[in-house]
C-alpha cells in the first residue's frame, strides 16, 4: 500500500482525520476513489467529523422533516434497512405492515368504506402526488375518450403556493398548469378562484392542507361545494387532490371536525409525507385513492406475493422498508391519543411563539400556527434591515430561520417562516425569542438609513420546502 507523507500532499484534495486516532497519519483522497483500504474505525470517525459540521437539527426551523425518533423506533429501522420494500415476496411481513399503514391513514382520513380503498407508501410526498396526479389524468383521458372528445390539452388547477412538486408534475406529464395568484392577504387558494380558472379540459383541483409558504388550510369544503355545483350544471366531473403533505398527520388529530377529506365527495385521492408530522426520519410518504375506481387498471402492476399477486404503483423500484416499519411502530406506539398530545404541543408552542414575536413590536404575523403548527412573519415598515438580515443574525447563534420572497403578484412580501415539530420546546421558543430581541438591539444601532434590497436578499427569494 502506498503510504504518503503529508508534506508530499496536495492538502486540498486530501481528507486528514481530526479526531478519528492519532495513531491515524494517512491521508484519503477526497474526489478520486482512494487506491487502498483503511480500517472501518477510521473511515467512520473521517466522515463523522464531516458531517459534525452540518447545521444542528434541533436549531432548524426551516425543515418539516423529522429529526427526532425514540430508540426504540430507529432500533427497528436499523433492523430492517436491508429489507426492499418492493420485493413483495421476500418480505411478506414488510408488505403487510404497508398495507395496515394504507387501512389506518385511509379510516383516519374517514374513508366510509376503508376495505375499498387502495393507497401504497412512497419516497415521500413529492412520489405521492406524482401518483395522485398521473391517476387524476388518465380517468380525465379515460371520460373524454368515452365522450369522443379530444385527449390532448390537459390542465391542473392550483394556487400558486403549491410545493415544487406540482409544477414538477405538469412539466413531466405535459399538463398546462393552471395557477391561483395571491392576492394582498390571500395566500392560498380559493374556491371561487379556483372554479374560474376550471373548463373541460380539467383533470382536477389541487387542494393543500399546511401551505408550505403560511402553514395555512385551503378550504378544500368550499372548493369541493363549488365543484359539486360546477360538475352538476356542466356535466364535468373535476375532482380533488388534497395534498396533505404536513396536515395529513395534523388535521385528524387537532382539528377532526373540520372536513377537508374523504368525507367530502370530490376528494379522491389525499397525500401525506410520513417524515413530517407523521414523525417518521425520511424518506416516507403515503397516498390513499377513496376507491379502487379512482386508480385506473393500467397504471397498476402486478408483482408475486406470497404465491398471489399484488398491486404495485409507483415510480421507484428499490426502497428501504425501514421507514415504512417505522411508521407502523408511530402507529402502535402513540395511537391517535400520543399523536394528539404531540401535534398539540406543536402547536401550542408554535401559537405562544407567533405571540410573542406579534408583541416584539416590528412583525406581524401572516398566519399564526392555528393550522399546522408553521407561521410567517413579515416587517410591518421598511426598517434598516430586512428579514434576510435577521435571518443571517440568527444563524450567528446557529439558528436556521429561513426568509423568502413571495411569488408574483405578491414579490414585494418578504417573511419569514417557522416549522414547530416535536422537539422544539417552549423553552427552546424562549431561546429564539431572546436571540431575536439582541438582533433587533444590534439592527438598532445601526445607520437608520433605509436599506434597499441586495442581490444577495433576491437570491434567497422564492424557495420551496
Ligand atoms: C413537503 C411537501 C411536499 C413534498 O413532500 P416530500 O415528502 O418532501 O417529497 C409536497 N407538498 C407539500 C404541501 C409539502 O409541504
Amino acid at each position: 500500500m502506498a503510504i504518503h507523507k503529508v508534506s508530499d500532499l496536495d492538502i486540498e484534495e486530501m481528507l486528514i482525520s481530526t479526531y478519528g486516532s492519532h495513531d491515524f497519519d494517512h491521508p484519503v483522497s477526497k474526489h478520486v476513489m482512494p487506491d487502498s483500504e483503511i480500517p472501518a474505525d477510521h473511515a467512520y470517525s473521517l466522515v463523522k467529523d464531516m458531517l459534525m459540521l452540518d447545521g444542528n437539527a434541533r436549531l432548524n426551523l426551516a425543515t418539516f422533516v423529522s429529526t427526532w425518533m425514540e430508540p426504540q423506533a430507529k432500533q427497528l429501522m436499523t433492523d430492517t434497512f436491508e429489507k426492499n420494500m418492493i420485493d413483495k415476496d421476500e418480505y411478506p411481513q414488510t408488505a403487510e405492515i404497508e398495507m395496515r399503514c394504507v387501512s389506518m391513514l385511509a379510516h383516519l382520513w374517514r374513508c366510509e368504506n376503508a376495505e375499498e380503498t387502495i393507497g401504497c407508501s412512497t419516497i415521500g410526498s413529492s412520489e405521492a402526488c406524482m401518483l395522485g396526479g398521473m391517476a387524476l389524468k388518465w380517468k380525465w383521458r379515460e371520460r373524454r375518450r368515452k365522450l369522443n372528445k379530444p385527449t390532448d390539452k390537459p390542465n391542473l388547477v392550483m394556487g400558486i403556493n403549491v410545493q415544487i412538486c406540482w409544477e414538477k408534475f405538469c412539466r413531466y406529464w405535459d399538463i398546462e398548469m393552471r395557477q391561483v395568484p395571491m392576492a394582498p392577504g390571500r395566500y392560498i387558494l380559493n374556491a371561487e378562484e379556483a372554479i374560474k380558472l376550471c373548463d373541460e379540459n380539467t383533470i382536477g383541483v389541487v387542494g393543500i392542507m399546511g401551505s408550505t409558504f403560511t402553514g395555512e388550510y385551503e378550504p378544500i369544503k368550499e372548493i369541493n361545494d363549488a365543484l359539486e355545483i360546477l360538475n352538476k350544471k356542466t356535466g364535468w366531473e373535476i375532482p380533488i387532490h388534497v395534498d396533505a403533505a404536513s396536515g395529513g398527520f395534523v388535521t385528524p388529530f387537532l382539528q377532526s371536525k373540520l372536513e377537508w377529506d374523504f368525507r367530502l365527495k370530490w376528494v379522491k385521492s389525499i397525500n401525506a409525507s410520513g417524515h413530517k408530522y407523521g414523525l417518521v426520519y425520511p424518506g416516507v410518504g403515503w397516498i390513499v385513492w377513496r376507491d379502487k375506481g379512482e386508480l385506473p387498471e393500467e397504471l397498476i402492476f402486478w408483482v408475486n406475493y406470497l404465491g398471489g399477486k399484488m398491486p404495485t404503483f409507483a415510480l421507484n423500484f428499490s426502497r428501504p422498508g425501514s421507514q415504512v416499519v417505522a411508521q407502523y411502530y408511530n402507529f402502535l406506539r402513540l395511537g391517535k391519543e400520543g399523536y394528539h398530545r404531540i401535534q398539540l404541543v406543536s402547536q401550542t408552542v408554535a401559537r405562544n411563539l407567533a405571540a410573542e414575536i406579534a408583541k416584539l413590536g416590528p412583525f406581524e404575523l401572516l398566519s399564526d400556527g392555528s393550522d399546522i403548527p408553521v407561521f410567517c412573519f413579515k416587517l410591518k415598515k421598511a426598517e434598516n434591515y430586512s428579514v434576510f438580515d435577521l435571518s443571517e443574525r440568527l444563524r450567528y447563534s446557529g439558528w436556521q430561520v429561513p426568509a423568502y420572497t413571495f411569488p408574483e403578484n405578491l414579490t414585494n412580501v418578504s417573511v419569514m417562516r417557522i416549522v414547530v415539530r416535536e422537539g422544539f420546546s417552549m423553552e427552546l421558543a424562549n431561546l429564539l425569542i431572546k436571540d431575536i430581541k439582541k438582533a433587533l438591539a444590534h439592527f438598532a444601532t445601526l445607520p437608520k438609513s433605509k436599506k434597499t434590497a441586495t442581490k444577495k436578499d433576491k437570491d434567497h427569494g422564492g424557495f420551496h420546502h
